[in-house]
C-alpha cells in the first residue's frame, strides 16, 4: 500500500492509505539513510512511503521503502554541526510571518529564510502581519519591502490576524498545497493559525503543555488537513531555517538578482566582496539591486549574523 505521512512521533508514524485515505500506525523496518546528512529522523511529515500491514489485531504497519522526495526542509542541531531534523518533506511552499514592529524582523532574517527556501528548492511567501498597527511610515517601508521582494519573485502579502484583514487571500494562498509556516515568536502565527484553522491550533497548544513539562517534543509533528487537499505543518519551535550545507560560494546563487550577473564578474570566482569588474556590486552602485539585499549577502559570507 502507498501512503502519505501525517504524523510522527519518534518511532512511529501516522500513515495515510493513498485510497481509502484511512489511517495506519506503522514503524519503520530496516536503515534508511540520506546521502550526505545525518539526521535525527529518517522520515518526517509528507513523506510518500510504502507499506504493509502486520498480522496484529491494531492493523499496525510497516513502512518499507521512502519514496524519492521532491523537496524538503531540515533544522539544523543546535549541538552537532552538520547533524539535522527533518521538519517536512514534499512541500509546496514555505511560509515566513513577520512583521514590521513588534517584533520586528529584519531585512537579513528574511533574507536568510529565502536563501534557505532557494536552497531547498521551496518556493517562498512572505506574510506581513499586524499591518493594522502600523504608523504610515512603517507602512511605507512595508510596501516597499513588498514590492522589493514581489519583484524578485516570492508572493507577499500584507495581513491583520487580529482584526482578519487579509485572511481570505492568505487562505487563498494556501489552497491545494502542503505549506509550512515559519516566524520569529510573536509575529502572530498561533493568531493566523487559529483564525483559519482552530483545530491546529488547539493541537499546538497541547504539544507546547508537553514541552512545558520537559517531555522532548521535536520530534513531533504533524501534518493537517485544513480542507479537503490543503495542508499546513505545523512543528513546534520552528524559528529559523539553517543554513546547512551551503557553501559559501553557493550562496549569491540563491539571490536571484545575482544569479543573472554571475557570469559576467571579471573572475569566475568572484567573491563579489572586494574584486575589480564585479557585476553584483556595479548593478548595486547603480541602484539594480537592492542594498539591505546585498548587505545580507554579506552578512551570510561572513556568517556572523545568526540574530540578525
Ligand atoms: P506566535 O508566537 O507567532 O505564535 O504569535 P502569537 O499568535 O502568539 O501572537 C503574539 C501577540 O501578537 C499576541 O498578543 C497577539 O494577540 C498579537 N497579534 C497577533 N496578530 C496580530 C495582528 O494582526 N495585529 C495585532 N495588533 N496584534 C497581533
Ligand atoms: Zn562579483
Amino acid at each position: 500500500m502507498e501512503g502519505l505521512v501525517m504524523r510522527s512521533t519518534g518511532s512511529w508514524y501516522e500513515v495515510r492509505e493513498k485510497e481509502s485515505e484511512q489511517v495506519y500506525r506503522c514503524r519503520l523496518r530496516g536503515k534508511f539513510k540520506i546521502k550526505g546528512l545525518k539526521v535525527t529522523n529518517p522520515l518526517a511529515v509528507g513523506d510518500r512511503v510504502t507499506f504493509e500491514l502486520e498480522e496484529t489485531e491494531e492493523e499496525t504497519g510497516v513502512i518499507t521503502e521512502i519514496h524519492q522526495r521532491d523537496n524538503y526542509l531540515i533544522r539544523k542541531s543546535t549541538r552537532k554541526v552538520r547533524h539535522g531534523h527533518i521538519i517536512g518533506a514534499n512541500l509546496d511552499q514555505a511560509i515566513l510571518v513577520c512583521t514590521l514592529v513588534m517584533p520586528r524582523t529584519s531585512q537579513g532574517f528574511i533574507d536568510r529564510f529565502l536563501v534557505s527556501c532557494e536552497s531547498y528548492h521551496i518556493p517562498a511567501v512572505l506574510v506581513f502581519n499586524k499591518s493594522d498597527i502600523l504608523v504610515p511610515e512603517a507602512l511605507e517601508i512595508q510596501e516597499e519591502l513588498m514590492e522589493l521582494y514581489e519583484s524578485l519573485g516570492y508572493k507577499c502579502l500584507a495581513i491583520s490576524a487580529k482584526k482578519g484583514d487579509g485572511l481570505d487571500a492568505f487562505r487563498e494562498l494556501l489552497k491545494g498545497k502542503v505549506s509550512i509556516l515559519s516566524g520569529h515568536s510573536g509575529v502572530g502565527k498561533s493568531t493566523v493559525i487559529n483564525a483559519i484553522a482552530p483545530e491546529v491550533e488547539q493541537w499546538t497548544q497541547e504539544i507546547s503543555t508537553y514541552a512545558n513539562k520537559g517531555v522532548h517534543t521535536t520530534t513531533f509533528a504533524e501534518m493537517f488537513e485544513i480542507e479537503p487537499g490543503t495542508f499546513l505543518i505545523d512543528t513546534p519551535g520552528i524559528k529559523e531555517l539553517g543554513l546547512m550545507d551551503i557553501k559559501e560560494e553557493e550562496i549569491a546563487g540563491y539571490f536571484p538578482e545575482f544569479r543573472a550577473l554571475l557570469s559576467e564578474c571579471r573572475f569566475y570566482n568572484c567573491s563579489h566582496i572586494h574584486e575589480p569588474g564585479c557585476a553584483v556590486r556595479e548593478a548595486m552602485k547603480e541602484g539594480y539591486i537592492d542594498e539591505g539585499r546585498y548587505l545580507s549577502y554579506l552578512s551570510m559570507i561572513e556568517g556572523d549574523d545568526n540574530r540578525r
